[in-house]
């Protein structure tokens, strides 16, 4: 199992040093939700694509750190941060950089890639006339799609 720093220069290698974040200053941003939870995280990561963000959960897995997946960090529950203490280092993987809206078909369904925000749907939505699952609070805020879900 690899070291904490094993781990870090690992997930460096994956999405680039500019994208693990360890400096307090850098991931409070993340590590404090919007209305509840706070806590220290050992980095966060942030993916550019499904493969990195997969080889990214691979090596969090294998080096037996706890995962938070993270989107826009604007739910309410505190799911996207974490809570105080844990026996183990953690991990947030904000998946923001991982944009895409493919429309299947004549736009019967969709595929939204994990940093695909509710915006970015309405805009490709408008010209079949249809709508994502939230138009209100959520998307002027740049929620994800997948967040929602
Ligand atoms: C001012 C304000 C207004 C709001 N208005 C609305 C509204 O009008 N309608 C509404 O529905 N909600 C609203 N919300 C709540 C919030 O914006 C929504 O719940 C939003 O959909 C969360 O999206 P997010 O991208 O911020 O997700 P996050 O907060 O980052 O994550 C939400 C949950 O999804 C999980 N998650 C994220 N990405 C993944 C992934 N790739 N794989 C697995 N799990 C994942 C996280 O772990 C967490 O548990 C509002 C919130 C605020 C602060």
């Amino acid at each position: 199992m690899p070291s904490n720093g094993g781990l870090l220069r690992e997930l460096a290698a994956i999405v680039g040093k500019a994208n693990v974040l360890t400096q307090d200053s850098a991931t409070r941003p993340y590590a404090t939700g919007y209305r509840y939870g706070a806590g220290p995280v050992l980095a966060v990561v942030r993916p550019a694509s499904p493969l990195e963000q997969f080889r990214v959960f691979a090596a969090c897995v294998a080096a037996d750190v706890i995962v938070i997946a993270q989107a826009a960090n604007t739910g309410l529950t505190g799911g996207s941060t974490p809570d105080g203490l844990y026996d183990r280092p953690l991990v947030i993987i904000n998946t923001m950089r991982i944009k895409g809206v493919h429309l299947l078909g004549a736009g019967e369904q969709v595929v939204c890639l994990a940093g695909a925000t509710l915006y970015e749907l309405e805009r490709v939505l408008s010209p079949i006339g249809r709508e994502p699952p939230s138009v209100i609070g959520s998307s002027c805020i740049g929620a994800s799609v997948i967040g929602g879900v």
